[in-house]
């Protein structure tokens, strides 16, 4: 049992605690206001290899571990969970789903572009009727011989306006339920596929997402990844990956608001002394830091276990859940610190626990998680 860090984590979660300080914090409020995508630091992002941090070198990526992978993740979320989300999709769904899964000519075509940054990936599972039942996709992909025709739409879709590539997982034979879905790679201009207008949300107000529509879009038969049948298995195991990212987003946010609620504590005075001395704030404090390290052992669990080979589903299941209540509760408790000026945009934690919420839904919700859990534990 080790729990430091080695001196190269140290330094990777350093590099991103520098890069979210210096270039994402400037403008992070007005970009929350405007709900604008930070396009100019996603190409920065990229050339610090945070867009394709696990990728195999041989394919433009950093060839990092998935403890690194979290380190980057909690330090961006503290400050900008609008560009984490599109860090986290770009990297555990799209990267990785493509490596894992993808042919090696779908790897030269696509990864090398979207490990570097100079392209974006998003991944298209949910639809109108099919959110956390995702087996119910009603989207369909029509085998035309040489190429498939699809059909339908894809709700909530992040990097939805400005992805490059587009994983999308589509019905090819209904009869066979989820062995007849498939998963493909659409390219952004495509005929007959639509980019709806940005949704106006509550949180991540900065990331981009969209709704999607597929009418009779022709995709080559060379698009569609891993053997005929095998859609809905990649997406339940990019998925899992994906609830580390999100785990450590959470993270992130929690501890971002901690920080600042800590900070706050020790300059703000109320009735003759700084109120971080009254109990009452002092134990706030104390549950706060002690929920956040509770949550920091389960993701990085969740990193190591996939790291070492382990199976991860059942914890990245356990650390999305506690990570993404523990960004709820504690951020809420950031926001009562700061008292009146935690209701003010200016002091950051308003965005944060507007934030934090999403965590709890996406990926599969904390319901979905308790059950992955719980199917994990009676299979034991
Ligand atoms: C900002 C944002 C970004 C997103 N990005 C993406 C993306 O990039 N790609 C993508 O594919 N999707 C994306 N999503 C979709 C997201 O993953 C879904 O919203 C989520 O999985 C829940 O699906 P749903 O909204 O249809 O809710 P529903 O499935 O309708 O669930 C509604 C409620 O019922 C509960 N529920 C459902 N079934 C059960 C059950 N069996 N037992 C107990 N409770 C249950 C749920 O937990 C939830 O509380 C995004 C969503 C948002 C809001």
């Amino acid at each position: 049992m080790n729990f430091s860090l080695t001196e190269e984590h140290l330094m990777i979660r350093d590099a991103a605690r520098d890069f979210a300080q210096t270039e994402l914090l400037p403008g992070v409020i007005e970009r929350d206001n405007a709900q604008k995508f930070p396009d100019s630091l996603v190409r920065k992002m990229g050339e610090l290899g945070f867009l394709g941090i696990m990728v195999d070198p041989k394919y433009g990526g950093s060839g990092m571990d998935t403890i690194s992978y979290v380190l980057i993740m909690e330090e961006l979320s503290k400050i900008d969970a609008s560009a984490s989300v599109m860090v986290s999709v770009n990297n555990s769904l799209v990267c990785y789903g493509l490596e894992a899964f993808g042919s090696e000519a779908q790897k030269q075509k696509y990864l090398t572009k979207l490990a570097t940054g100079e392209s974006i990936g998003a991944f298209c599972l949910s639809e109108p009727e099919a959110g956390s039942d995702a087996t119910s996709q009603r989207t369909t992909a029509i085998d035309k011989g040489d190429y498939y025709l699809i059909n339908g739409t894809k709700n909530w879709i992040t990097n939805g306006g400005r992805a490059d590539f587009y994983l999308v997982i589509a019905q090819t034979d209904k009869h066979k339920g989820s062995h007849g879905i498939n998963a493909f790679i659409v390219e952004k201009g495509t005929p007959g596929f639509d980019i709806g207008p940005k949704e106006d949300k509550l949180g991540i107000r900065g990331s981009d997402t969209h709704t999607l529509q597929f009418n009779d879009v022709k995709v080559p038969k060379e698009n569609r990844i891993g053997d005929d049948g095998s859609g809905f298995r990649f997406a339940m195991k990019t998925l899992s990956g994906g609830r580390i990212g999100i785990a450590a987003q959470a993270l992130g946010i929690a501890s971002g608001a901690y920080e600042l609620a800590l900070k706050y504590s020790k300059e703000r005075k109320a009735f003759g002394t700084e109120i971080c001395n009254h109990q009452a704030i002092a134990f706030k404090l104390a549950d706060m830091y002690t929920e956040i390290e509770a949550a920091r052992m389960l993701v990085l669990k969740a990193a190591w276990d996939k790291d070492q080979g382990n199976n991860y589903d059942k914890s990245s299941a356990m650390a999305k859940l506690y990570a993404s209540k523990v960004a709820m509760e504690q951020t809420v408790e950031a926001v009562q610190i700061h008292g009146g000026n935690g209701f003010v945009k200016e002091y950051h934690v308003e965005r944060l626990m507007r934030d934090a919420k999403i965590t709890q839904i996406y990926e599969g919700t904390s319901e979905i998680q308790k059950i992955v859990i719980s199917r994990g534990l009676i299979k034991e």
